[in-house]
C-alpha cells in the first residue's frame, strides 16, 4: 500500500476503506482510545461491527496490527474481505507454505503489511516473537477473547499465554474483543491481559434486526417447510439437536426441491468445508445442522435461523441465532418448543459434572419458550441488560396473549387425570379428552371415564398448548421417572375441590400464518420491481465473486445491494453515497454495478413493469453510448432531436460521463460559453440563445455550459 495516501482520520478512514459514513455505538471511542495508545475491552455481540475497532486503528496508525484469531477458517475470510477494500493484509497459519511464509515475513519486515493474523500458539512461538520485534507493530488485536477463560465455553489453553507478550511490547496498545460477556470471563480477560477496568467498553447485545418467535414443536416438519418455502431465495441455518436429524431434514427438504444440505460431527473434514463452502458461497439455501455449524464463519447474510429443537441454554441460543442478519438487514429466527425436547435434554444433563447449573440454565430456557411477555426482554434481562419497552419484533409483541377464564377447561383436565388414575402422559391425555378411539384407550377403558370426550370442542393443539400452560402454573406435574406420567399437584386439589379459579392465554395460531403470509404473492409493482433488481445484482455479485474466488458478501453485503435497491445509483458519485463503496471497491465494481442498474431501469421501464423516474435520460443513454447520433436516437425513440440534447445535458448534470466530442465542435462550444460569459445570469439559456442569433438550439447550449461545469468541478 503507499503509505503516503494513507490517511489518518478515523472517520475518513472509515468511509475511504469500508464505505461507511459513520462509526456505530462505541466503535469511534473504542478507535481514538486505541489510536491514543491505550488499552480496550471490547464486548459486542456478534454483528456488532468488532472488526472496524482495531481494523481502523490499525489503518490510521503506522506500522502492522497484529490479530490473533483461533480459527483458521475466520483468519482466511477476514483477510480477503480487507482485500477487498484495498487493505494490505496476510495471516499465517498451518495452511500457508513455507515459500508464502517467508513471503509474508518479507512483507511484514518491510512495513508493508496494516495488518498480520496469527493464531495463538503462532504468536507464542520465539521466532515469531523475534520476528515481531524487527517489525513496527501498531497494535495487539487479540480476537474472540473469551477463549482465555476457563469459565468460558470456550476455552482455549494457548489463550492462557497471550499476557506474557505484553513485556516484549510494552507499549504497544493491546484490544481484546468478545461476544461472550458474563462478568466471571471478563475479569479473567483483563487479569490475564493486564487491562484495567476502564479499559472496557460493553455494548447493548440487542439486535433488534432479529425477529424472536416461538411456535409448538407437534409437526414441527411441516411448520419448517412452509416457513423454508416462503422464503426462498434465502439462506438459513436449521439447528437440530441430533445428527440423524439433521440427515433426515436436510433429505426430505431435498425431495421438496429445495437446495439443503446437513452438517454435523459425523462428517468427514472435507465434507465439512465442502458444506461450509457452498454455504459461504451462496450455492446452498438450508443447511441442516448440529451446534457446531457456524462458528467461524462470518458470511453476513443468513436470513434465518431455525431451531429445530430447544437449545440447552440462552447463551448457546443467543449466539446461533446471532448467527443471522450480520448485516443489520431484517431477519427471522424461529424456535420449535416441545416437552419432548425438554425431556430428552434433561436425560442429556444428567450425566454431566455440573448438572445443577445445566439444570438451572435449561429452566431459563424453558422460562423464555413459554414465555407470554416480550421475549426480547427476557433475552436481555438474561444479560443483565434491563429494557423497559416491550420490542415491538417479537411473537408476543405482535399478538398479545388474550387471557381468559380456563377454570372449566382445566377442571375437566384435571378430573380426567385424577380419573385414570395419574397413568397416561400428556398426548393419551389429550386423546382422552377429545374422545378419540385410540386402541390404548379403548384397552385401558379410559373410554369409559365421565370426562372421556368431554374436550371434544377444543383441538389437539390447543388443548396441548392448555396441558402445557396447567403444567408452567404448577397443578400438573410430568413423573419423568415414570414414563412421563402426568400428575396432580397440591394446587391442583384447590381447583378440583375449592373452586379455585385459573386464567390462560389463550390458543391462536393465527400469528405464525399472518408472519408466512407476509411475503405472499399480492406484490405491489414496486416491489416486484425491487425483488427483480435485488435478484439481479446477487447474481452479479455472485459472477464476480466466482471469478474472483471470494465469497459473496466479501464482493459487497446484502445490505449494500439492497441499499442500491432502494437508491438506484447509476453514476460513480451516486454509488459513493451507497454504504460499504469504499474506494477500492468503487474503482473494482462501480461501473459494473452502475451500469447494470441503469440497464435494469431501462428495461423494466420498456416492458411497464415499472416507470422509474429518470429512466427517459438512462435511455437515451444507452443508445447514445451505442454510438448512435442525437438524429438516430430521436427517430429511434420518435422524440425531437432538441429533446435528445437536453437529455444529455441532463445525463452530464447528473454526473455521467460523456463523449461529448462526438456531437459537439470545438468552435460550438467556444462561442457558446463566449456568449455565456457575457451574460449577466449564468443560469438562463435564452439571452444566450439570441446573442448567438438563434443559431444553436437552446438544448445544445445547456450541454454546452453543463459540460463545461462539470470539468471546472
Ligand atoms: P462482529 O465481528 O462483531 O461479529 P463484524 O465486525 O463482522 O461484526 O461487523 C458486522 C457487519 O457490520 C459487517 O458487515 C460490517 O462491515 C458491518 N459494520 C461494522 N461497522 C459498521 C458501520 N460503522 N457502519 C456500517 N456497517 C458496519
Ligand atoms: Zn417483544
Amino acid at each position: 500500500m503507499d503509505t503516503s495516501t494513507t490517511t489518518h482520520d478515523p472517520k475518513e478512514t472509515l468511509s475511504r476503506y469500508f464505505g461507511y459514513s459513520q462509526f456505530r455505538p462505541l466503535q469511534e471511542e473504542i478507535v481514538n482510545r486505541i489510536i491514543g495508545g491505550k488499552d480496550a475491552l471490547v464486548l459486542m455481540p456478534t454483528g456488532g461491527g468488532k472488526s472496524i475497532c482495531y481494523q481502523v486503528p490499525a489503518l490510521c496508525l503506522p506500522g502492522t496490527a497484529i490479530v490473533v484469531s483461533p480459527l483458521i477458517s475466520l483468519m482466511k475470510d477476514q483477510v480477503d474481505a480487507l482485500k477487498a477494500n484495498g487493505i494490505e493484509a496476510a495471516f499465517l497459519n498451518s495452511s500457508i507454505n513455507g515459500g508464502e511464509q517467508q513471503h509474508i515475513e518479507d512483507q511484514l519486515r518491510a512495513g508493508k503489511l496494516k495488518l498480520l493474523y496469527l493464531a495463538p500458539e503462532r504468536l507464542l512461538s520465539g521466532n515469531t516473537v523475534n520476528l515481531l520485534k524487527l517489525a513496527k507493530i501498531s497494535l495487539f488485536a487479540i480476537d474472540e477473547a473469551h477463549c482465555i477463560s476457563q469459565w468460558g465455553h470456550d476455552f482455549r489453553p494457548e489463550y492462557t499465554k497471550l499476557g506474557a507478550i505484553r513485556q516484549y511490547f510494552p507499549n504497544i496498545p493491546f484490544v481484546a474483543l468478545t461476544a461472550t460477556a458474563d462478568k466471571l470471563t471478563r475479569q479473567d480477560i483483563l487479569r490475564q491481559l493486564y487491562l484495567k477496568e476502564e479499559d472496557q467498553f460493553i455494548a447493548s447485545f440487542d439486535r433488534p434486526n432479529l425477529s424472536l418467535e416461538v411456535r409448538p414443536g407437534r409437526q414441527r416438519y411441516n411448520q419448517l417447510l412452509d416457513f423454508v418455502k416462503q422464503r426462498k431465495r434465502d439462506t438459513g441455518i436449521v439447528y437440530c439437536l441430533s445428527r440423524k436429524t439433521t440427515e433426515q431434514l436436510a433429505d426430505k427438504l431435498q425431495r421438496e426441491g429445495i437446495n439443503a444440505m446437513a452438517y454435523n460431527a459425523g462428517l468427514t473434514p472435507q465434507e465439512r468445508s465442502r458444506v461450509q463452502d457452498a454455504f459461504v458461497n451462496d450455492k446452498v439455501d438450508v443447511i441442516c445442522a448440529t451446534i457446531a455449524f457456524g462458528m467461524g464463519i462470518d458470511k453476513s447474510n443468513v436470513r434465518y435461523v431455525v431451531h429445530y429443537n430447544l437449545p440447552k441454554h440462552i447463551e448457546s441460543y443467543y449466539q446461533e441465532i446471532g448467527r443471522a442478519g450480520r448485516d443489520g438487514l431484517p431477519s427471522d429466527t424461529l424456535l420449535f418448543y416441545a416437552i419432548s425436547d425438554l425431556d430428552m435434554l434433561r436425560t442429556f444433563i444428567a450425566d454431566d459434572d455440573r448438572k445443577e447449573i445445566q439444570l438451572e440454565k435449561l429452566k431459563r430456557m424453558q422460562e423464555y419458550a413459554e414465555a407470554k411477555i416480550c421475549r426480547r426482554k427476557i433475552l436481555l434481562n438474561y444479560f443483565n441488560e434491563y429494557h423497559d419497552k416491550d420490542c415491538g419484533n417479537c411473537d408476543v409483541c405482535n399478538n398479545p396473549p388474550q387471557f381468559f377464564d380456563a377454570t372449566v377447561l382445566s377442571q375437566k383436565a384435571l378430573s380426567a387425570v385424577a380419573r385414570v388414575n395419574e397413568r397416561v402422559g400428556m398426548g393419551l391425555l389429550v386423546d382422552i379428552l377429545r374422545g378419540s378411539q385410540r386402541k390404548e384407550i379403548v384397552e385401558h377403558g379410559f373410554d369409559q371415564i365421565k370426562t372421556y370426550g368431554a374436550g371434544a370442542d377444543i383441538s389437539t393443539n390447543d388443548w396441548l398448548y392448555y396441558v402445557q400452560q396447567l403444567i408452567q402454573l404448577g397443578y400438573i406435574e410430568i413423573a419423568y421417572e415414570a414414563g412421563h406420567t402426568l400428575k396432580l399437584t397440591a394446587a391442583s386439589n384447590e381447583v378440583l375441590r375449592n373452586g379455585k379459579t385459573i386464567k390462560m392465554a389463550k390458543a391462536d395460531w393465527s400469528f405464525a400464518k399472518k408472519n408466512d403470509l407476509a411475503f405472499a404473492p399480492r406484490e405491489t409493482k414496486q416491489k416486484q420491481f425491487e425483488m427483480a433488481l435485488f435478484d439481479h445484482l446477487r447474481q452479479l455479485r455472485k459472477q464476480i465473486a466466482e471469478k474472483e474466488q471470494i465469497p459473496a458478501y466479501v464482493v459487497l453485503s446484502d445490505a449494500t445491494l439492497k441499499e442500491m435497491v432502494e437508491k438506484l445509483p447509476v453514476t460513480e458519485s451516486q454509488l459513493e453515497q451507497v454504504s460499504g463503496f469504499g474506494r477500492e471497491k468503487l474503482q473494482r465494481y462501480g461501473n459494473t454495478f452502475a451500469l447494470s442498474i441503469r440497464k435494469f431501469i431501462v428495461q423494466a421501464t420498456d416492458m411497464g413493469i415499472k416507470k422509474v423516474k429518470g429512466a427517459t435520460y438512462l435511455a437515451t443513454l444507452d443508445l447514445f453510448e451505442s454510438n448512435k447520433s442525437p438524429f438516430e436516437i430521436a427517430q429511434q425513440r420518435q422524440i425531437a432531436e432538441g429533446t435528445v440534447f437536453g437529455h444529455l445535458a441532463k445525463l452530464v448534470e447528473d454526473g455521467h460521463k460523456l463523449d461529448l466530442d462526438r456531437v459537439l465542435s470545438n468552435e460550438e462550444r467556444a462561442s457558446v460559453l463566449k456568449a455565456w460569459q457575457l451574460c449577466a445570469k449564468p443560469e438562463e439559456i435564452a439571452p444566450v440563445f439570441e446573442m448567438l442569433g438563434e443559431s444553436v438550439f437552446p438544448s445544445k447550449i445547456r450541454l454546452i455550459i453543463a459540460e463545461h461545469l462539470s470539468k471546472s468541478k
